[in-house]
């Protein structure tokens, strides 16, 4: 059931969110086998459902999201629960307050039910490097849901939940999105306060929502954004229409299918990104080729950039300030142990981070600059711009080297700084595709109107593995 369905009967009183609530903790005991779950306490959820039906039956209004279990992932806090981002070196940290979008969320009627497993503090792209373990893939259990917000996604895809909240750095929210056949958006940048998000790379950083339809994707969207005074970069709200850009055809929409010389999916993959295109057209957008050249280079420039600003804000993990604390006997040598604590990739990317000279970052930042004015000047002709999210379908668990080009067609958004939702649309060998829609900076409306448009086809997804209670 959609989260708007599932909060229309609250807010009826024909289902309590208590009930609502039950019944999506039996889904995520059953979900099990996925090791998505970074953590859940079932009483706080059934308390929160509680205080929803209490309201209820002393007539006070409910919110849009009334009764809604939504999870969140591992690097968001909120307020008293365990936030380790999956990382050993954030264990015991209990975050004083809640991230503004989860404040904004729980005023809305939602019921945070879990929080989903992922790659240690964002960096990944399989939910395999987690001190959780690995998550799998619902549609295929030796498969990987992909990252960071793995367990996000799998929950979703899984039924669990209608809604998870991730972060999208580099693509953390549409790549996991596609791999398991859900929607999943990467928001314009300033839209969602990143106050209680821990950081990865500042500059990139974004909230994200997964759903399992673009109703769902704009409603939840639409009681998270606007100013908040906690972040500077955020902006008011815009004078948006989102019902109405849902409800709209695609007629007279610009859409640029992008061609990237140097960088190319498989073909099964780029196939439903054409049959995506063709779609629109028939619906009445204008569609045409554009080149997009320099992604090899675009992955490069973020790979970089990422590096940097990971090492610089990870310089404040010095084991006095968060988790548990350090042992030693001076300030260096705590900062020491507190680093120890960090895995392979965390470890290999703050070295990276630091190896990387003024040259190296001033050509990264060089390279960003030209995939940001391509992607613009694009965008100046077009309402949108359509491509695969990623090069293939989710990997399999023991494919090592599946996540080297994951972020290949994910970077350039967030270099550039723009929208992007993925969608899922068809299927290959019984695994979901994503397709993924490129927007200008606030055009989340038109990214809507398609989506919406090419849902209502039916892009078809194949069921989730059926995943068994234990017993
Ligand atoms: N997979 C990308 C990375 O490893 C994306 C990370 C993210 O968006 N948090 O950097």
């Amino acid at each position: 059931m959609s989260a708007r369905e599932l909060a229309e009967a609250v807010r009826a009183g024909s289902r309590s969110a208590r009930q609502v609530i039950e019944e999506a903790l039996a889904r995520l005991d059953a979900a099990a086998p996925l090791n998505a779950v970074a953590h859940h306490d079932a009483e706080r959820a059934l308390a929160e459902a509680d205080a929803l039906d209490a309201a209820r039956a002393a007539g006070e209004p409910l919110g849009p999201l009334a009764g809604v279990p939504v999870i969140l992932k591992d690097n968001l806090w909120d307020a008293g629960v365990e936030c380790s981002a999956a990382s050993e070196s954030l264990v015991g940290f209990f975050p004083p307050d809640s991230a503004t979008v989860v404040r904004r969320l729980r005023a809305a009627g939602a019921v945070v039910l879990a929080r989903g497993n992922m790659d240690e503090l964002g960096m990944g792209s399989l939910t395999a490097r987690s001190r959780f373990g690995p998550a799998k893939n619902p549609h295929d259990l030796r498969r990987s849901p992909g990252g960071s917000s793995g367990g996000n996604a799998a929950l979703v895809a899984a039924g669990v939940a209608p809604i998870a909240i991730g972060s999208d750095t580099g693509g953390s929210v549409r790549q996991p999105a596609s791999w398991c056949g859900v929607y999943g958006l990467r928001p314009t940048r300033g839209l969602l306060s990143r106050w209680g998000l821990v950081p990865l790379a500042s500059s990139m950083d974004t909230v994200g929502v997964i759903t399992t339809d673009p109703e769902d994707l704009a409603c939840c969207l639409d009681v998270m954004l606007g100013a908040d005074p906690l972040d500077q970069t955020t902006t008011p709200r815009p004078p948006w229409r989102l019902d109405v850009a849902l409800r709209e055809p695609p007629r007279g929409l610009r859409v640029g299918l992008l061609i990237t010389p140097g960088a190319e999916a498989a073909p099964e993959v780029s196939a439903q990104v054409q049959r995506a295109a063709a779609a629109l057209n028939t619906m009445g957008a204008i569609v045409d080729g554009v080149r997009l050249v320099g992604l090899p280079e675009a992955l490069l420039a973020y790979t970089a950039l990422c590096a940097v600003e990971a090492a610089s804000n990870l310089a404040r993990f010095d084991g006095q300030r968060f988790g548990r604390p350090a042992a030693g006997d001076d300030a260096e040598a705590q900062a020491r142990d507190a680093r120890a604590r960090f895995g392979d990739e965390v470890r290999r990317r703050v070295l990276l981070g630091h190896a990387i000279g003024a040259d190296r970052h001033r050509r990264a930042l060089a390279a960003q600059g030209r995939i940001t004015e391509a992607i613009i000047g694009h965008l100046d002709h077009h309402d949108l711009l359509i491509c695969p999210t990623t090069p293939t379908v989710a990997a399999r668990l023991d494919n090592a080297e599946a996540g080297r080009l994951a972020d290949l067609f994910t970077a350039p958004a967030s270099l550039a700084g723009r929208p992007a939702l993925s969608m899922p649309f068809g299927v290959v060998d019984g695994l979901p595709v994503g397709v993924q829609l490129i927007g200008r900076a606030y055009g989340e409306e038109a990214l809507f109107t398609a989506a919406a448009a090419l849902h209502a086809q039916g892009a078809s997804v194949p069921e989730a593995v059926e995943v068994q209670p234990r017993l």
